[in-house]
């Protein structure tokens, strides 16, 4: 694999390598972008085939991140990171993961860790004996604890935001939603529909999920049967590539006019994103929609985590979302197309500004 070539593909900035034989940490940080902020993105533990697959992995997410927290007005770049999990290799996560933090440190603020796949609040709290550079430790001051709330509410307040797009008022009052996948921000997104008014459909692979949101007041349908309702709003909130050649066929039939969840990669490929905007389909792209959660994280780096605060951050995603919808009007483009312009116009306008010279600890001032 030709490194250099794949971060110039895509400008990153800085990919960093990690080894210490004691613990067996073997991880990569890859910085994208700093435009906007010091670079925040989770750290993700997982077994990969090989080396290579992690290096591609960390290099797609880190610079999705750079994405998400531009196109949510958030003064952070993008950035993540990898650890290459050994489940042959019993080793002491405590250790592994304090060792990380010292490499964490020595980046001094180039990058803020946070959770990921693989990681918890646990993972955290060790990274924290070594580092400041870290968000959701349950051991900081004013931390900001489980990001689902957060990031229910961004979906739910951006599902307003395009509903408005689709039927010219955003009260979710008398629409049938039906969710998908009523996990951790499913539940919390069909539980805020209902308080509207809304007749809200769920589905769920799992028993238990599906019996909490029928207590919830939720009518549960089976994934096999869930388009053959009429759906006016369909909430995926499971896992990735639900838009895809065999559902699309089914969500014109169910009549749906506006996609909004929370689910990460919702289009299996761009094209998908065409097709919807063909069928005249009001889709808000997944990574503007789902960023309650990296808002919450990111106020505890505004001198300690304020729930006041980051709500009103989040209640932003509303008028991101109609952001996305005026670029894609302008610009006669999917909006899915239309996200990622928001998030490189805002970077390219604040690069500009860098132009102009401020003194700073590195400055020839200052020797
Ligand atoms: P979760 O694991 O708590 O919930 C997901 C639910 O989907 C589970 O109940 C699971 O049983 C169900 N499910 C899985 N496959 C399914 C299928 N094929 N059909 C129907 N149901 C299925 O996860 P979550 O934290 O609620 O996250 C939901 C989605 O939102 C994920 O894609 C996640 O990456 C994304 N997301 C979550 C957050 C967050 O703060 N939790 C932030 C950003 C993005």
């Amino acid at each position: 694999m030709e490194i250099f070539k794949s971060l110039e593909e895509h400008d990153y900035e800085q990919m960093i390598f990690m080894q210490d034989k004691e613990t067996g940490l073997k991880a990569i940080t890859c910085i994208h972008d700093t435009t906007l902020g010091p670079g925040l993105g989770g750290t993700r533990y997982w077994t990969y085939e090989n080396e290579e697959d992690a290096i591609e992995d960390v290099l797609r997410l880190a610079r999705g991140m750079t994405y998400k927290n531009a196109a949510s007005g958030l003064p952070i770049g993008g950035a993540k990171t990898v650890i290459l999990k050994d489940p042959k290799n019993q080793v002491s996560k405590e250790a592994m993961f304090r060792a990380f933090g010292r490499f964490v440190e020595g980046l001094n603020g180039r990058y803020i860790t946070a959770a990921d796949v693989g990681t918890t609040e646990v993972e955290m709290d060790y990274i924290y004996q070594e580092t400041n550079y870290v968000a959701g430790t349950g051991l900081k001051p004013g931390t900001s604890g489980n990001p689902s709330p957060s990031t229910a509410h961004g979906v739910y307040v951006g599902m307003k935001a395009a509903a408005k797009k689709a039927f010219g008022s955003d009260s979710l009052q008398g629409k049938s939603i039906l969710v998908e996948g009523v996990g951790k921000v499913g539940y919390l997104l069909a539980e805020a529909a209902i308080k509207e008014g809304a007749k809200v459909y769920a589905t769920d692979i799992f028993e238990r999920p599906k019996e909490r949101a029928r207590e919830l007041g939720c009518e549960i349908v089976e994934a096999e049967s869930m388009f053959d309702i009429k759906i006016d709003i369909y909430a995926p909130c499971a896992l990735g590539a639900s838009i895809n050649d065999e559902s699309l066929k089914k969500i014109e039939k169910a009549g749906i006019k506006v996609i909004a969840g929370a689910a990460n990669n919702q289009l299996a490929e761009t094209r998908h994103g065409d097709k919807l905007d063909e069928m005249g389909i009001v889709y808000a792209p997944d990574y503007i929609l789902n960023a309650g959660g990296v808002i919450q994280v990111a106020d505890e780096f505004n001198g300690g985590y304020n729930a006041e605060r980051a709500r009103k951050s989040v209640n932003r995603i509303y008028d991101q979302i109609e952001k996305v919808f005026k670029i894609a009007e302008r610009d006669g483009i999917p909006t899915y197309k239309a996200a990622d312009i928001l998030a490189e116009e805002r970077i390219t306008a604040v690069r500009n500004t860098k132009s102009i010279f401020a003194r700073d600890s590195k400055s020839i001032l200052n020797r």
